[in-house]
C-alpha cells in the first residue's frame, strides 16, 4: 500500500487525519489498519503531520520501531511562524519479519502511542517514555498484543 488519502481506511484518517502511508507490504499494511480500528475514537487524534513508513532494516540492532518527533518553530522578518509538527513513524521489517501478527500489532501500536505523547503530553528523553507508550498501548486495549511481544522477544528490542 502505498497511499495518498485514497485507499486509506476512515478509521486511520480519523486517528490521524494528516498521514501519509509508506507501506506497500500487505501484511503490514492490513496490520497498520486492523491496529488503528482498535483504538478508542474517543481520544483525542494525532494532528500533526505524521508519515508511517517500513524500512528493511535500522542501524540500531533489537529496534523493530522508532517514532521520531520533530517541532520547528522560527522567526524570519520578526513574523513568528507557527510551530511545524511532523511525526515519523518507521518500522523495520527484518526484525518484524521474524514476529507474530499479534506482536506486530504491539509494536505498532507502541509507536503510534508514542507519537500521542509526543504530540499531546511534553516529550521527555528517559526510559519513562518508553513505559508511558506501553501503558497507552494497554489502555487502547493491547495487552494481549504487548504480552505477545515482550513473550517473543528478548529485552534487547527497545523502543
Ligand atoms: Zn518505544
Amino acid at each position: 500500500m502505498d497511499a495518498g488519502r485514497e485507499g486509506m481506511a476512515d478509521d486511520l484518517l480519523a486517528f490521524i487525519p494528516n498521514v501519509s502511508v509508506n507501506i506497500d507490504n500487505p501484511r503490514y499494511g492490513m496490520l497498520l489498519h486492523q491496529c488503528v480500528s482498535r483504538i478508542p475514537k474517543s481520544g483525542i487524534p494525532i494532528q500533526l503531520e505524521t508519515r508511517i513508513r517500513l524500512k528493511s532494516k535500522g542501524s540500531l540492532p533489537g529496534v523493530v520501531g522508532l517514532t521520531t518527533f520533530l517541532v520547528e518553530g522560527y522567526s524570519s522578518r520578526g513574523s513568528k511562524r507557527g510551530a511545524i509538527g511532523l511525526h515519523t513513524v518507521t518500522f523495520y521489517t527484518r526484525l518484524l519479519s521474524q514476529l507474530s501478527d499479534k506482536a506486530v500489532m504491539a509494536v505498532m501500536a507502541h509507536e503510534l502511542a508514542h507519537a500521542w505523547l509526543n504530540e499531546h503530553i511534553r516529550p521527555e528523553a528517559s526510559k519513562r517514555r518508553e513505559e508511558d507508550a506501553d501503558l497507552l498501548a494497554e489502555m487502547w486495549g493491547f495487552e494481549p498484543e504487548l504480552r505477545a511481544l515482550s513473550e517473543e522477544t528478548e529485552p534487547l528490542i527497545a523502543d
